[in-house]
């Protein structure tokens, strides 16, 4: 079986793009904490309103609430790709201790120019329906609003992809997630990737890296 993936990476690094294409190729399972917890709140469930005004604020939501959520979704007998998760080293540790035990990993870290990510991130969109993500500056859809993968109509944009909110994602992930690039170069099992490349080459080295 192929190791399970963890995807760290700055907002707007690519790590969503990646994993839609792995799962596509390999038959990963994807699991996107921002996803899942975007789900909740579209959902309006407890845990939905319970973290709307973090993430809306760009904070980082509680540890364990966003662990039990993850716990709740992998798939037990395959592997997985975690993209958003861990984004700290107490993350990294209950990711470790609670879902992977001994399960083979490698960890790919999306190496980018922190100054491209504003524009990347503010021009985002994606296609409700199938997750296939545009930017509307630099890779825009065929057709106006409309998803070249599925043809639907209407692609959404995030609230939390706005100037204020975007700098303090970025402060989050300086302070916080990078940080964490230190636990797995100890534990071996860190791939750098240049996330500056076009998404192919990307794809390129992360395959023959896996
Ligand atoms: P993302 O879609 O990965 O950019 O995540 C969007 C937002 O969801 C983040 O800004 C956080 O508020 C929240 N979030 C996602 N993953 C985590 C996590 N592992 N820990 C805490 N908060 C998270």
């Amino acid at each position: 079986m192929k190791p399970s993936l963890i995807l760290i990476g700055a907002p707007g690094s690519g790590k969503g793009t990646q994993a839609t294409r792995l799962v596509k190729e390999f038959g990963y399972k994807h699991l996107s904490t921002g996803d899942l917890l975007r789900k909740e709140i579209a959902e309006k469930s407890v845990l939905g309103l319970e973290v709307k005004s973090v993430m809306d604020a760009g904070k980082l939501v509680d540890d364990n609430l966003v662990l039990r959520l993850l716990k709740a979704n992998t798939d037990k007998k395959g592997a997985n790709i975690f993209d958003g998760f861990p984004r700290n080293t107490n993350q990294a540790k209950l990711l470790d201790q609670e879902i992977l035990n001994d399960v083979n990993y490698k960890v790919f870290y999306f190496d980018i120019e922190k100054s491209v990510l504003l524009d990347r991130l503010c021009f985002r969109r994606t296609c409700p329906a199938c997750g296939k993500i545009y930017n509307i500056k630099l890779m825009p859809p065929l057709k106006e609003n409309t998803c070249d993968a599925c043809g639907h109509i209407g692609l959404t944009h995030r609230s939390d992809d706005n100037e204020k909110v975007v700098n303090e994602r970025l402060d989050v992930f300086l302070k916080s997630t990078e940080p964490l690039l230190d636990y797995y170069q100890k534990k071996g099992c860190l791939y750098k990737v240049d996330a500056s490349l076009d998404v192919e080459d990307i794809f390129k080295a992360i395959a023959s890296g896996i």
